[in-house]
């Protein structure tokens, strides 16, 4: 019976092609299949297959079936499960994009199913009774007993056993050396031998919030679980036990959602610790070839705890039992790029279409979160104090329209103060201030030339490190030049406002005996580097930190018992729909950096709003009245979670075209949309990379039914010549 196949191609087509499934090929729903477009082989996915063999055919479906192309080959890879393909469908209509480009995100890279060269693996032969066991010996015997073979790379970082030891079992023929595939390196379903970890003992608020994850689990229903509880409480421990309970059985994938690389390393470290394994990570920062085996591991069922960065969603789990979205509210978990979505959010969703729990952690939820969680909708699970009965950092803040400092001097003399005092009681202090370079403008004393980027809406920041000027939003960078370019007067520029840079050279200044130890991502440019300060601060070496949001999150430094801010009130400015939000997560987040064990912690806040309802909250420690003073101002204003935003960007490199085009959209969006249209106007960032930028605001009901019209965006889109259309569910950026 003739059967056709809907293969969907991660490309940006508009749906899936039809292809003949050919007699003597076994293909299902959910193969990974290879097909042509033209004269071009692509791998796609079975997204349906429909039996076009009983009903009566027009002549042009009869002709339509004659030149179907077949389906060339149907590869070995485990098909795509049924509920990840209706997941990337309701992705796809979510964001207002093509099922193809979320595909893409869930297989696009390159190479992915090039046959990978066999390799060499080494299992069990015999017995290990004629030898004597030594721990490492029993290290490496236990660990293929539970995994059936591994390669000699991950024998040496799983077991941290020596090569000799390794190949000391060779010759005793307890081990054999084989050949085999990259993506087959052990079976399916094992259960993982949890003999060497070492799961905390959870203390009652702890069991509890893991006994409900668990329950969850077990019950195999949705079930949102927000896990609130202020850094060091023992939210990690508390889905480590969940994990566990997981890895005790045959099979069963868990996922743990990071918001960033930097964060991976430490969490990879306690899950070494925990459980005595290492997890399978996904991120941009992995090799080619780690990703293809991380990727194919993961689509075995092999890999069963994966750690990743919000595009870890889209991997082919085949049984995930439980996501975990560590940091939730953080801004990172939106992507900006290509299918624009919220990690969170679409964790969430696919978490409902699975039947399994999710567990969004946080110290300082996000708003949308917290509603949900009044709403019922989301279980609230809270973790009252930190672990180990470390207190809370006390909150100073300090009013800098008082504090009597000079010209181009940012810290203020009781910062500068408790600087001292914490470094002759052998303790370190962090400086932080959310601006990477030396000063955020730079202008001609004589003439009031500033620099400003060419290609952006954008000054041009000067940057110490290699005496250049950078632009944050593109990348172009120059060398500060002799003259200033417009009244040609020599090497007369000032320096204007503070970024990081600045301050580590205050501080140099100031106090000349301390050591400093620079944190951003302009000097932690490689691992090794960034392995190395950190090793000089948890070493001691270090007096003072300065650093960005880099810090901000994860780190535990024993030894640091002060914070300083140097501009709290930096974030509040630009005034979108989160700026308080955002800001008082941030603070609280680096404020918690102080004092993480025996001695009490102390933050100061510069602020030239001590009034401010951030300052305030963050001062009295009054997190939820400071979310309740946010609700009451998105309800009055009607905005976000209340209603729905969706922004759309129309961007290009002919001014006049993306002013027209925008308008047409504009008028386009009115008649077809039951919503307020606010715009075209050029946006904050007029100028981006070279590229003009106009933006509409399209305000809705929360439900209302617009993203079936907005998707022939797409279309309307390839009538105006070289405009693209940015459309963005629910903004974070509004720039
Ligand atoms: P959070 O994820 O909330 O920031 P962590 O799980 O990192 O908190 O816990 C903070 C510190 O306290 C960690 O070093 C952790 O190992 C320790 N800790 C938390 N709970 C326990 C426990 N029940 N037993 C032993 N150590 C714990
Ligand atoms: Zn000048
Ligand atoms: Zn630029």
């Amino acid at each position: 019976m003739p059967l056709t196949a809907q293969v969907l191609i991660p490309l940006a087509l508009p749906k899936a092609f039809s292809y003949a499934i050919p007699e003597n090929m076994s293909v299902t729903e959910g193969a990974y299949v290879q097909v042509s477009i033209g004269n071009k082989p692509y791998i796609g996915v079975v997204w349906r297959i429909e039996n076009t063999g009983n009903t009566v055919d027009t002549e042009e479906q009869t002709t339509k079936k004659y030149t179907l192309k077949p389906i060339e080959k149907a590869l070995k890879t485990p098909p795509m499960h049924k509920t990840q393909r209706m997941f990337i469908d309701w992705v796809a209509r979510y964001t207002i994009s093509y099922p193809g480009m979320v595909l893409k995100m869930a297989m696009g890279m390159k190479d992915l199913f090039k046959p990978a060269k066999p390799i060499e693996v080494y299992q069990l032969k015999n017995n290990a009774t004629k030898i004597r066991l030594t721990p490492a010996r029993t290290h490496v015997i236990d660990y293929l007993k539970a995994h059936h073979r591994a390669d000699m790379a991950t024998l040496l970082t799983q077991t941290q056993a020596s090569i000799s030891v390794i190949r000391g079992l060779v010759k005793a023929e307890i081990l054999e050396k084989t050949q085999a595939d990259l993506d087959s390196t052990a079976p399916a379903g094992m259960r993982h031998s949890l003999h060497s970890s070492t799961l905390a003992t959870l203390d009652d608020a702890q069991q509890r919030a893991a006994s409900t994850i668990i329950v969850a689990m077990d019950s195999q229903s949705f079930s949102p679980l927000l896990l609130d509880g202020v850094t060091g409480s023992g939210k990690t421990e508390v889905f480590f036990a969940a994990i566990a309970h997981i890895l005790a059985q045959e099979k069963g994938q868990a996922l743990i959602l990071l918001p960033e690389i930097a964060l991976t390393t430490q969490m990879i470290d306690r899950i070494r610790k925990r459980f005595g394994f290492e997890p399978t990570q996904w991120h941009s920062g992995l090799t080619p070839t780690t990703r293809r085996k991380n990727w194919h591991a993961i689509a075995q069922g092999h890999a069963r705890l994966v750690i990743g960065a919000r595009s870890a969603l889209f991997l082919p789990f085949q049984d995930l039992k439980l996501v975990v979205v560590d940091e939730e509210h953080d801004s990172s978990y939106k992507q900006e790029e290509g299918v624009i979505y919220h990690a969170r959010d679409m964790a969430v969703m696919y978490a409902s279409l699975l039947k399994i729990p999710i567990v969004l952690a946080s110290a300082t939820p996000a708003l949308e979160t917290m509603l949900n969680v009044k709403d019922g909708k989301y279980q609230h699970m809270i973790l009252p104090a930190r672990y180990g009965g470390a207190t809370m950092p006390h909150i100073h803040v300090i009013d800098m329209r008082k504090s009597g400092l000079n010209k181009q001097q940012w810290i203020s003399p009781k910062l500068q103060e408790a600087i001292g005092s914490a470094m002759s009681a052998g303790n370190q202090s962090l400086l932080f201030i959310n601006r990477r370079g030396y000063a955020p403008l730079m202008l001609c004393r004589n003439c009031g030339y500033r620099f400003a980027c060419k290609s952006c809406s954008s000054w041009l920041v000067a940057h110490k490190s290699d005496r250049k000027l950078h632009c944050h939003h593109c990348g172009y960078h120059e060398l500060l030049p002799k003259e200033c370019p417009e009244c040609a007067s020599e090497e007369d520029f000032a320096a204007c406002g503070p970024g990081v840079e600045r301050i580590a050279e205050e501080v140099a200044a100031r106090m000349p005996e301390a050591t400093i130890q620079l944190l951003t991502s302009d000097h932690l440019t490689t691992p090794a580097k960034t392995e190395e300060a950190l090793e000089r601060i948890t070493s001691g070496k270090v007096d003072v930190i300065v650093g960005t949001q880099l810090i901000a999150k994860g780190h535990h430094f024993p030894k640091l018992t002060l914070v300083g801010v140097i501009d709290a009130d930096l974030g509040l400015a630009g005034g979108d729909l989160r700026a308080a939000e955002r800001t008082f997560q941030l603070l609280h987040q680096v404020s918690g950096r102080a004092g993480r064990e025996q001695q009490q912690g102390h933050v100061y806040l510069q602020s030239y709003i001590p009034d401010n309802a951030v300052i305030q909250a963050l001062q009295k420690g009054d997190r939820d009245a400071f979310l309740y003073a946010e609700e009451q101002s998105r309800q009055f204003t009607q905005s976000p979670p209340f209603i729905r935003y969706t922004a759309l960007v129309i961007s290009g490199k002919e001014e006049l075209a993306v002013k027209r085009a925008a308008s047409q959209v504009g008028v386009w969006l009115k008649e077809a949309l039951e919503a307020d249209i606010l715009g075209p106007v050029p946006a904050a960032m007029a100028l981006l990379k070279g590229k003009y930028r106009y933006r509409l605001l399209v305000k809705s009901a929360r439900h209302a039914k617009i993203h079936a019209k907005l998707l022939q965006l797409h279309q309307h889109a390839q009538k105006f010549r070289g405009i693209d259309i940015r459309i963005d569910v629910d903004p974070h950026s509004f720039m």
